[in-house]
C-alpha cells in the first residue's frame, strides 16, 4: 500500500510513488506519494490558518496532547521498531533504543509546555524608568518547518514535533526519502492525540523540492538535522526566518594516561559503532596518550571483535546495514586511499554489499578523509599522543565541533578541556555519542547553530516579547 501524506488532517496521495526498500537485502518493504508543489502550497495555508488556533491553545492543553501522543507512541511502540528497522537497515536494539528516547522527548515535551513563563523586572534603572514595570513572554514564532534525517528518523522528529507543539507553533515535517515510513506512524500519532489538524502536515517530498517551503513567508522557522552541505545552504536562502541546524562531526575523545582503560575501550566501541557509525556524535578520532596506547588498543580490539555484525532484524546483532550501497561503498573507498597512503587496519576493512563490519585504523594521518572529514560509517582511527595540549590541539584541528569525550581522572585536565575544546558538549568519562534528551545539544563551528533539547529547541521557536507598564 502506497502511504499518503498529511495535509493539514487530509491525507493526499499523488502520482509520483517512492518505493522504500530494505537496505540489508534490497527487498521492496512499501511506498509513499512524493509531495507536489500543490500539496506543498496547501501544507503552508494550512499551517498559517492553524497558527490562529494553535496560538490560543493553553498551556495544559499543548501538555496533555503531548502525554497523548507518548501514550499512542508507547501503543505502537513494536510498529515503530518493525518500520525503522525496515526502512533504514536499523538494528532492532539501536531501534528499540530509539523508539524509548522518543517517548522521553514527547514527554519532555509534554513538561516544557506548561513551563513557558516569563520575567518581571524592575526598569527603573535609570530616572527614565521611573514607576514602570518590565514584563516579557515568549510568543510562538509561526509555522515551523521540520527537516529531518534518515539516521534517527523518529526521534529526531520528535525533537521538532515536541518543542513546536509545546510552544503553540504549527509544524510541517518533511521525513528524509530513505525512512518515510516511521514518520507516517508519527503523523497517524499526532493527528488522533487532538492537536488542531490544521496545525500539522507530514509531507513526504524529494529534498530540493522542499526549498519553496524553505523560501517562502508564511514558513517562520526552519529546524534542520541533515547534512552541512544542505544546511548552510539552506540558511543561506531562508532570509529572514528562524533558522536552527543540527549538522555533522569527525568527534574525538581523548584517553589519558590516569582513565580507566577497560571501561573507555567498552565505551568507544558502543559510540564508534552504534547506528553502523551513522551518527553525527560518533566516534571517529580516539587519541589515545602514548603510554598507555598499546594497553587500550588491546582492550578495544578485542570490544570490537566482540560485536555481532548481520541481519538487523536479529535481536543479537550489533551492527546492521548502512543506508545505502553508495554510502557503503564510499566507505570502502575512503578506507582503502587511507591504506594507500601508508594507515593500518587493526580490524575490519572489508564490504560485503551495504554491510560495513566494525573497521579500526591505525597509523592515519590528520588529512586522510577518514580524519578530517565526517565518516558517518563504522569507521574509527586509533592514535598516540605525547602530551594533553597535543591531545587538545588534534581534537579541535577539524572543521567541526558538535561533542567530544574526555577520559581522565584529574579534574584539572576536565576543567581545562572544558574550557578549551570547541564543541556544543563535552563528556566527561563518556564518549562523545552521550546524549538524554533534555540536555542543551547542537554544534560550534560547521556542526551546527542553535541548540536542539527540547527547552532549548523551544527558545528558538518563541520570541521574546518586552511590554512595559507605565503606573503614572
Ligand atoms: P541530508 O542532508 O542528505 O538530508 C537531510 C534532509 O534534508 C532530508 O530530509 C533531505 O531530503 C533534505 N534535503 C536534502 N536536500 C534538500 C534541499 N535542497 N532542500 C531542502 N531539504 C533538503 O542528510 P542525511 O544523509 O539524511 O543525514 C546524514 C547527516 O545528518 C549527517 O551529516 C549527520 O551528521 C547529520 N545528522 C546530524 C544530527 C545532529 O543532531 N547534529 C543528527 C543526525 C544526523
Amino acid at each position: 500500500m502506497t502511504r499518503k501524506n498529511l495535509i493539514g488532517g487530509q491525507w493526499r496521495g499523488s502520482d509520483d510513488v517512492l518505493e522504500v526498500r530494505f537496505p540489508y537485502d534490497d527487498s521492496l518493504v512499501g511506498a509513499v506519494s512524493m509531495a507536489s508543489a500543490a500539496d506543498m502550497e496547501a501544507a503552508m495555508a494550512a499551517a498559517a490558518d492553524g497558527f490562529k488556533l494553535t496560538r490560543k491553545l493553553p498551556s495544559h492543553r499543548r501538555s496533555e496532547i503531548l502525554s497523548k501522543m507518548a501514550t499512542l507512541l508507547r501503543e505502537r511502540f513494536e510498529e515503530v521498531v518493525e518500520a525503522m528497522i525496515l526502512e533504514g537497515g536499523k538494528n532492532r536494539k539501536t531501534a528499540v533504543g530509539e523508539t524509548t528516547r522518543a517517548l522521553e522527548t514527547l514527554k519532555i515535551s509534554a513538561e516544557e509546555a506548561r513551563r513557558i513563563g516569563g520575567e518581571v523586572f524592575s526598569i527603573d534603572w535609570t530616572a527614565a524608568g521611573e514607576n514602570r514595570q518590565g514584563f516579557t513572554r515568549r510568543m510562538p514564532v509561526g509555522p515551523v518547518l521540520g527537516i529531518t534525517p534518515f539516521n534517527y528518523p523518529v526521534n529526531l522528529a520528535c525533537h521538532k514535533i515536541g518543542p513546536a507543539i509545546a510552544a503553540g507553533n504549527p509544524i510541517i515535517i518533511k521525513p528524509a526519502e530513505h525512512t518515510p515510513l516511521s514518520s507516517v506512524i508519527l503523523a497517524e500519532i499526532v493527528l488522533e492525540a487532538g492537536f488542531p489538524p490544521e496545525a500539522f502536515s507530514m509531507l513526504n517530498a524529494w529534498g530540493p523540492d522542499t526549498e519553496m517551503m524553505v523560501t517562502d513567508p508564511r514558513v517562520k522557522m526552519i529546524s534542520f538535522t541533515g547534512s552541512g552541505a544542505v544546511g548552510w545552504m539552506l540558511k543561506s536562502k531562508a532570509g529572514q526566518k528562524r533558522v536552527t541546524l543540527e549538522l555533522g562531526g569527525n568527534a574525538g575523545v581523548i584517553v589519558h594516561n590516569d582513565a580507566d582503560l577497560a571501561d573507555a575501550a567498552g565505551q568507544a566501541a558502543a559510540g564508534a559503532f552504534a547506528n553502523a557509525g551513522q551518527n553525527c556524535i560518533s566516534v571517529q578520532r580516539l587519541l589515545i596518550q602514548r603510554d598507555v596506547f598499546e594497553e587500550f588498543t588491546d582492550l578495544f580490539v578485542d570490544e570490537v571483535q566482540a560485536l555481532k555484525v548481520g541481519d538487523p532484524r536479529d535481536p543479537d546483532v550489533d551492527i546492521g546495514p548502512m543506508i545505502s550501497l553508495r554510502d557503503a561503498e564510499r566507505a570502502e573507498a575512503w578506507v582503502s586511499e587511507a591504506q594507500a597512503a601508508g594507515a593500518s587496519l587493526l580490524v575490519g576493512g572489508e564490504r560485503f554489499g551495504t554491510l560495513f563490519p566494525p573497521t579500526v585504523m591505525t597509523e592515519t594521518a590528520p588529512d586522510m578523509r577518514v580524519n578530517c572529514e565526517e565518516v558517518f560509517a563504522p569507521v574509527v582511527t586509533v592514535s598516540p599522543y605525547e602530551s594533553w595540549d597535543d591531545a587538545v590541539a588534534i581534537i579541535n584541528d577539524s572543521p567541526y565541533g558538535l561533542q567530544a569525550g574526555v577520559f581522565t581522572s584529574d579534574i584539572k585536565r576536565v576543567m581545562d578541556a572544558w574550557e578549551r575544546v570547541e564543541v556544543g558538549g563535552l563528556h566527561v568519562n563518556s564518549v562523545s555519542t552521550f546524549r538524554v534528551d533534555h540536555m542543551p545539544y547542537g554544534g560550534v563551528k560547521a556542526s551546527g547553530y542553535g541548540r536542539e533539547g527540547v527547552k532549548y529547541a523551544i527558545e528558538d521557536m518563541t520570541e521574546l516579547r518586552l511590554m512595559t507598564l507605565n503606573l503614572l
